[in-house]
């Protein structure tokens, strides 16, 4: 398991967030996370290994953010809370942050969000 990786999921149990790890589901199902529960399900077998902090880190902003549907509108704020908590593994651990495409390659970050990451980097 990769640091950022252990990182993420001390955080999530420092929040008292359950973390559900694993590699039986199919490489295209994607990963989940019940928010009243506190708990995030992640799909270790997912077919892009790279993709896997940012979908983490989102998954633990769906229950930080206590989301009860997933509308557009919470999906983005669950990017924009992973993006937060990635941007704070990256000051943590002395990783510039000055550069969004960078940044979006470090972490598996879809492109589509660049404009978030931006913002978060910006502030
Ligand atoms: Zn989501």
């Amino acid at each position: 398991m990769s640091d950022l990786i252990s990182w993420l999921y001390n955080f999530a149990f420092k929040k008292g967030i359950s973390v559900e790890q694993t590699k039986l589901l199919s490489p295209d199902t994607p990963s989940t996370s019940f928010p009243q529960a506190k708990l995030i399900i992640i799909n270790a077998n997912w077919h892009d290994p790279n993709e896997i902090p940012f979908i983490i880190a989102h998954e633990i902003g769906h229950v930080i953010n206590q989301d009860d549907i997933h509308s557009p509108q919470a999906e983005m704020a669950a990017s924009f809370t992973a993006l937060h908590l990635l941007r704070k593994y990256c000051d943590a651990n002395d990783i510039p942050t000055d550069n969004s495409i960078r940044f979006c390659s470090l972490f598996g970050i879809p492109f589509k969000y660049d404009h978030l990451v931006r913002q978060v980097l910006a502030s």
